[in-house]
This record gives C-alpha cells, sequence and structure tokens, in this order.
C-alpha cells in the first residue's frame, strides 16, 4: 500500500520534474522545530553508499491548512533534492528559487507556535510582573528574596497567579529562504 507521503511525492515528480526523481525516504520528524522540512543529501562514495532523504516537520499537521503546508513543504524540499539529484547546488541558488517559482511553492513556512505565555505572576514585594508558559509551583521573587531574606526563599515573597490568558491559535510565519527582514508579514 502506497503511503499518502508516496502518493504526493509522484504527483510532484510528474508535474514539476517530469517524473525524473527517483523513489525517495520520506518521514515525518516530531521533534523537528526550527524548520518545516529538511533535506539531507545521500552520499555517492560507491563506500558508504547511502541514499537522500526528507523529512517533514509533523507540527504541519496541527496548523490550519495542513494539507496544503506539507504540500508545500514537501515541494521545497524535493527542489533541493532535484538539484541534488542533478548534482547542481542543492541550496538556496537562485535556479533554486527560479523551481520555487515553476512549483508555487509559499514565501514562507510557517514555525511551530511556541506556547504563549498563559500565565502572568506576581511578586507581592516589589509587585514584578512573571510571565510562564505553565503553572508555577511555589517560587518566590528571586531579587526580592535576596534583597530581603539572604537569598532564602521567603514566602512572603512567593509569586500569585494573577492573570490566565486565553491563547490563540495563530501560526508564526519566517522567511525560510528569503532571509529575515520580511519576517512576521504575510506573502503578497
Ligand atoms: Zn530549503
Ligand atoms: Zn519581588
Amino acid at each position: 500500500m502506497k503511503t499518502s507521503f508516496e502518493i504526493l511525492f509522484e504527483e510532484l515528480n510528474q508535474t514539476y520534474f517530469s517524473g525524473d526523481l527517483p523513489r525517495i525516504g520520506i518521514t515525518w520528524n516530531s521533534r523537528l522545530r526550527s524548520s518545516a522540512g529538511r533535506f539531507f543529501p545521500g552520499s555517492r562514495k560507491w563506500i558508504r553508499d547511502y541514499p537522500p532523504r526528507i523529512e517533514v516537520a509533523s507540527y504541519l499537521l496541527g496548523e490550519t491548512e495542513a494539507e496544503k503546508l506539507v504540500r508545500d513543504t514537501l515541494a521545497h524540499e524535493m527542489i533541493h533534492y532535484w538539484l541534488w539529484h542533478r548534482k547542481r547546488p542543492y541550496g538556496h541558488t537562485p535556479e533554486f528559487h527560479a523551481k520555487l517559482k515553476e512549483v508555487g511553492g509559499p514565501r514562507y513556512n510557517p514555525v511551530p507556535k511556541q506556547r504563549p505565555h498563559k500565565y502572568i505572576y506576581r511578586c507581592p514585594g516589589c509587585s514584578k510582573e512573571f510571565k510562564a508558559r505553565r503553572r508555577l509551583k511555589s517560587l518566590a521573587c528571586l531579587s526580592c528574596c535576596k534583597q530581603h531574606a539572604g537569598g532564602k526563599f521567603d514566602a512572603r515573597f512567593k509569586l500569585y497567579l494573577e492573570t490566565e490568558i486565553e491563547t490563540s491559535r495563530k501560526p508564526l510565519l519566517e522567511t525560510p529562504c528569503l532571509g529575515t527582514s520580511e519576517s512576521g508579514k504575510k506573502a503578497t
């Protein structure tokens, strides 16, 4: 049975690469956070021959338009593969970008959502605010404890929960290929 990656690969291969690309291992990576996908070139040395492969970050599945993002990410990585396969420099070269235009890949890939700060704590001593992504157990304000308690934990400065923030699920955007100057803006 063909997996959906294989089907998607074949479809893109036929449409944009004249079916030239040999099959390649494509796997999900659940820890990949720095980019939506990765291409690993293989080795062409006969003595240590190993095939190239592609990884796609599984966080994409949690984004809106997941299907399109997976498709676009795979297409992007397949361009790296296509260049490598043709023994061309396979980074984000002008040739890469020309092909990307043809394939219709996006200029922006979503980066995984950092869990936004959900809780705001405050120190009863100095009123300083502390943001946290998860509930804090028993923490006291460091500067107050230093100043008034010889650096030891003092319950008088125990942080209390002030606000719990509703979090939105909007993905952040980045520009993985075109520099970061326009980071955050939507592609036009
Ligand atoms: Zn790339
Ligand atoms: Zn304090």
